[in-house]
């Protein structure tokens, strides 16, 4: 396994690849949902790819940048038994030089959900994905369903630019209790580690409805937002129930279906969704 940061050396190496390359992209601090990402990726492709750079642009000005946990070594160590060919861990200054003024950004798709309260966040998103995309040139590309409207979004952004990828959306690895995996998990303690929860038990609520024949989206959401309320330490962002595909609030459930939250749990902001139909 081959670890790099220049982009020079990042060409080098993609030249010398023959078959298909799989792309892995994370900002590191590594658990088992990353680690599926890299086992499909691996069954998949000759080549496979992991990219690890926290993303500056993604972050908010009053969000946990220079908190977001970090430790190269130990996501190496992680990596290194999955037979990765390349990881890839540029630094801002190699993807945001100095004047840098380009950004890729995906309209109606980034407004809602995430966007309603990160509103700059997709814009560093699209934008560091393209030019991971541009830079690694991959067959396919491995996102996590944790984060669904950045699947949704990238998928769009990958279908309006013609990228050549193939955009692969892999299932949310859970810890043993429902909670979604999360390299923000880290700072859960106590009791917020406990009532996280509660996501997973409003989320599951829901979808049981739904499995009795439940079609009325408010319903839903009320539903959801009932069971979030149960638990006083948490403080609910948004509870949606909308579009697969284009992230719209539904009135009536008729096809796929994503039913997604955001809450807060002390400082930390948590996300987590179930798809239907
Ligand atoms: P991040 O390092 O948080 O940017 O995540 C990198 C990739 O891993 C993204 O495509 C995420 O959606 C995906 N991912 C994060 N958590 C999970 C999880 N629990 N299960 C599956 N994929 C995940």
């Amino acid at each position: 396994m081959k670890t790099i940061i220049g982009l020079d050396e990042l060409r080098a190496s993609r030249l010398s690849f023959k078959g298909t390359v799989g792309l892995v992209p994370t900002m590191g601090y590594l658990h088992e949902g990353h680690l599926s990402l890299i086992r499909l990726a691996r069954a998949e492709c000759d080549n496979v790819v992991v990219s690890i750079f926290v993303n500056p642009t993604q972050f908010g000005v009053n969000e946990d940048l220079s908190k977001y946990p970090r430790d190269l070594e130990r996501d190496l160590s992680l990596i290194e038994p999955l037979g990765v060919d390349l990881v890839w861990t540029p630094t801002p200054e190699i993807m945001y030089p100095t004047g840098y003024q380009t950004w890729v950004e995906v309209e109606a798709i980034t407004r809602p959900l995430e966007g309603s309260m990160r509103p700059t966040h997709f814009k560093g998103v699209t934008t560091v994905v393209a030019k991971l995309f541009n830079a690694v040139q991959p067959h396919k590309a491995y996102f996590g369903q944790k984060d669904a409207q950045q699947a949704a979004v990238i998928r769009q952004m990958t279908r309006d630019l013609n990228f050549p990828v193939d955009v692969i959306v892999c299932p949310t690895v859970r810890e043993a209790d429902g909670l979604a995996m999360s390299s923000r998990n880290k700072y859960l303690e106590g009791e917020d580690r406990k009532a996280a929860t509660v996501l997973f038990r409003a989320l599951s609520a829901a979808k049981e409805l739904y499995e009795g024949g439940e079609r009325n989206a408010g319903t839903l959401r009320g539903k959801m937002k009932e069971v979030l309320a149960s638990e006083p330490r948490a403080t609910v962002q948004y509870v949606s129930c909308a579009d697969y595909d284009s992230l719209e609030e539904l009135d009536v459930i008729k096809g796929k279906t994503l039913l997604s939250m955001a809450v807060l749990l002390g400082k930390t902001r948590l996300i987590d969704n179930f798809v239907l139909g």
